[in-house]
């Protein structure tokens, strides 16, 4: 079976095609800067003969209909294409930002799918925008192949009220549906289920802390397997420090920015999104970039590396309180895989927690599922590679297998 993964942003359709029987990925690549005056569509995948077909095509592709257009001609390629026709493709995997309190699972597309996604639009206004436009888009060029849904949120609809709700008047829940959603769903869920296969422990035995650090960056406490808590909130904006957004702030800083510096709520959606965080305090946002920074001895980029570590470390504690006890911490993304730094630096003086981080092992990098703790830390410290797209098409897969 074959399935095509798609994540489609505002001017960009990012997709991968998965061979699902010998868990390949055939091809991936991505349209960028749709509707702009020069777009540009990276594309891979192996040809027939074997061997890595690479184009970069740059010209004008005017809307998402014609960027799927033109990655379906790349697919279907009769020289260096993956599939003979589109009706190999068995399936369309959507990412969809929010779900809402309507999703607790991944879903087949239908109108009535697409109806609840548009009435989630007021809680993802920049992005289930962009992700019904590749449904409506797939759907015309794929009319044959279900399409699916999986929902960015969906993995944390089982967190109770007590952590889901902010202290404020009940009824915004109730008519306007203001509480803590959270994000990165796929990814917590992907990297839990691959950690507890590493484990050989059944998932829904074991407590977790999943730490996703990538430009976007979420923790999520995993009872029993299941979501119980996240950092993420109403938006993606809450919770540990990130490249360009801010996390969790005290919410009167709001009020200070709008009264004394004159500031508009557009502006201060900028500034909390778009310039706070790593960039906020030391002008990069890259984090190799800030790594480098701090080792050429620039304190601003040392304190924003304190900042960085500092708030995890303090939701490390937070979670096994909420928790009571825990088997494993997981890092995962951009930097949780590939910054031994960071990752010392979060669990650093957590032994009283029977955290111990193994120096040596966490040094090693390695594209594969490790452990990097020491042998005697009762809290197993693992670095899982995410694959949220995967995770999609293993999830859409699950979906239509229920239908054929
Ligand atoms: P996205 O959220 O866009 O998927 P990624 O998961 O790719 O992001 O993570 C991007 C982040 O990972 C960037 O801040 C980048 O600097 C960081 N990163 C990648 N490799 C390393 C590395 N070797 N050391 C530290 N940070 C890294």
């Amino acid at each position: 079976m074959k399935i095509l993964v798609i994540n489609t942003g505002s001017s960009s359709i990012k997709y991968q095609l998965f061979d699902m029987e010998r868990h390949r990925i055939l091809a991936s690549g991505v349209a960028e800067k749709i509707g702009e005056d020069i777009s540009i569509l990276t594309h891979w995948n192996v040809s027939a003969n074997g061997e890595d077909f690479k184009k970069v095509e740059e010209g004008v592709i005017a809307d998402h209909h014609e960027g799927m257009d033109r990655i379906l001609s790349l697919l279907i390629d009769p020289e260096h294409g993956v599939v003979g026709d589109k009706s190999e493709i068995s399936a369309v995997g959507h990412r969809v930002v929010h779900g809402g309190e309507t999703f607790h699972s991944p879903t087949i597309i239908d109108e009535s799918v697409i109806a609840a996604i548009k009435e989630n639009i007021p809680l993802a206004p920049l992005h289930n925008p962009s992700n019904l436009m590749g449904i409506e888009v797939a759907g015309a060029i794929f009319p044959d192949s279900p399409q699916v849904a999986v929902f960015d949120t969906a993995f944390h609809q089982t967190i109770p009220m007590e952590s889901y709700l902010y202290a404020i008047p009940f009824e915004l829940y109730e008519k306007h549906r203001i509480r803590r959603y959270g994000f990165h769903g796929t990814s917590h869920a992907y990297v839990a289920e691959r950690a507890a296969e590493y484990l050989r422990r059944p998932l829904g035995e074991l407590n977790l802390i999943t730490i996703h650090l990538g430009n976007g960056a979420s923790m999520a406490a995993l009872k029993n397997g299941i979501s119980v808590d996240t950092t993420m909130g109403m938006t993606p904006l809450a919770g540990l420090v990130m490249g360009t957004r801010s996390g969790d702030i005290d919410p009167a800083l709001t009020f200070f920015l709008a009264d004394q510096l004159r500031m508009s709520v557009k502006e201060i959606d900028d500034l909390l999104n778009k310039d706070s965080g790593l960039k906020g305090i030391c002008g990069s946002n890259d984090m190799r970039e800030v790594i480098r920074k701090k080792d050429a001895g620039d304190d601003r980029a040392e304190i924003a590396l304190k900042l960085y570590c500092y708030r995890i470390k303090k939701y490390i504690g937070a979670y096994f309180a909420a928790l009571g006890s825990l088997n494993a911490i997981i890092f995962t993304a951009g930097i949780g895989e590939n910054s031994p730094y960071i990752r010392e630096h979060c669990c650093q003086g957590l032994h009283k927690l029977g955290i111990k981080i193994d120096a040596e092992r966490n040094k090693k990098s390695g594209k594969e599922i490790r452990e990097i703790s020491l042998a005697s830390s009762e809290v197993r410290i693992l670095v899982v590679p995410t694959n949220e797209e995967l995770e999609i098409a293993q999830e859409t897969e699950k979906v239509i297998e229920k239908i054929l």
